[in-house]
């Protein structure tokens, strides 16, 4: 295969995908985002729009689109507890329809295509930390049910496909992931305390704030995902790609608090249903079949993230389109 390749990226103007899109463009790619900016915005990729590689397309994934490249990342789906529960119905439409149109592409193209999971499918987990061969505690009729089983069902797809039509897949699974660029409206807990902590408005504890979570930088996450698709040919995964530092949602209350210099006062909110009480990802197989491991340590990555929040006007950003 050549060096320089056509890559398409799903759900490339999100928060996520608008960072791979900038990296691959900088590699010399030629790129094709395709997004229907249900939570996002044409601003994400704005800077990109004049590189003559790369293209944006306005386009829904739950129907079929013809493209001919040489890999895929598949990031089209909301991901924030709050956007993804919008519309649950069309969550897993995105999930299951997404995934079904992005392989048929990638069998009729003979691509690869990689798969952006999600410590999610390990619900609220009963193995800690989390492995790859941990099958998962999920709720399937619980509220958090259309983004965990959309993207169980997705992996399953994946690994159908590959296994009966030779399709050469990648799935890694995501965990909390932050940075500039996230939607300072999404409702998740780094957004959610640094916009709190800046505005000095309270700081909104779920539960009494002991459930922990492990935090990946933006970078790092992309670094992880492009090695995965650059990665052995008979390794398709699911491989965990994560920050294993583990933090209680207090401690990161705290952190912003100190990071910010703000006085914002900590309450406790209820704790939402199927709340995972734990989550940190084992990343011995990453290490060792991609030599991949996280860079960056949380308060580094959340200096950098509060700068971002700074510097941005809150009224420049929307909430998710209705009607979806
Ligand atoms: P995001 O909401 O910023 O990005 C998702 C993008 O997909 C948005 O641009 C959105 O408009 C687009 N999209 C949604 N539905 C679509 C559809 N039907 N057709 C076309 N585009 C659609 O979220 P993100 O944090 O950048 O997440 C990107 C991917 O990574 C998602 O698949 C998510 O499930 C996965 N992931 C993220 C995290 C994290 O912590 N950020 C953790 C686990 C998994
Ligand atoms: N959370 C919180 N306050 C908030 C938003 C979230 O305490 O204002 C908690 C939430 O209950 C969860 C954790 O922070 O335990 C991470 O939530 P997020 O929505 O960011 O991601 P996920 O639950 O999908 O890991």
């Amino acid at each position: 295969m050549p060096s320089l390749k056509r890559i398409l990226v799903t759900g490339g103007a999100g928060f996520l995908g608008s960072h791979l899109c900038e990296r691959l463009v900088a590699d010399g790619h030629d790129v094709i985002c395709v997004d229907n900016f249900f939570t996002s915005q044409k601003t994400n990729v704005v800077h990109l729009l004049d590189h003559p590689n790369f293209e944006l397309v306005r386009h829904d994934i739950i129907h079929p689109i013809w493209l001919e490249v040489d890999e895929i990342y598949n990031l089209a789906c909301p991901a924030a507890p709050g956007h993804y529960q919008f519309n649950p119905i069309k969550t897993m439409k995105t999930s299951v329809m997404g995934a079904i149109n992005v392989l048929g592409m990638a069998k009729r193209c003979r691509a690869k295509v990689l798969q952006a999971s999600t410590s999610e499918v390990y619900g609220d987990p009963e193995v800690h930390p989390q492995t790859e061969d941990y099958r998962g505690a999920v709720n399937p009729i619980g509220p958090r049910a259309c983004y965990d089983e959309g993207k169980r069902a997705a992996e399953t797809l994946f690994m159908d496909y590959h296994r009966h039509n030779g399709v050469n897949v990648r799935i890694v699974r995501i965990f909390n992931t932050y940075g500039p660029r996230m939607h300072p409206f999404d409702g998740r807990v780094v957004s959610n305390f640094i916009r709190q902590a800046l505005a000095g408005e309270p700081i909104t504890l779920f539960g009494d704030g002991s459930q922990t979570r492990s935090f990946c930088y933006r970078d790092d996450l992309v670094d992880g995902m492009i090695r995965m698709m650059n990665g052995p040919d008979d390794f398709p995964g699911p491989v965990n790609i994560g920050n294993p530092g583990e933090f209680t949602i207090r401690e990161l209350a705290e952190m912003t608090l100190e990071l910010t210099g703000s006085t914002s006062p900590l309450i406790e909110k209820p704790l939402p249903v199927d709340d995972p009480e734990r989550r940190r990802p084992d990343i011995s197989l990453a290490a060792s079949r991609l030599d991949w491991q996280p860079t960056v340590a949380l308060r580094e990555g959340l200096t950098t993230t509060i700068d971002w929040f700074r510097s941005v006007h809150l009224d420049d950003f929307r909430a998710p389109t209705p009607n979806f």
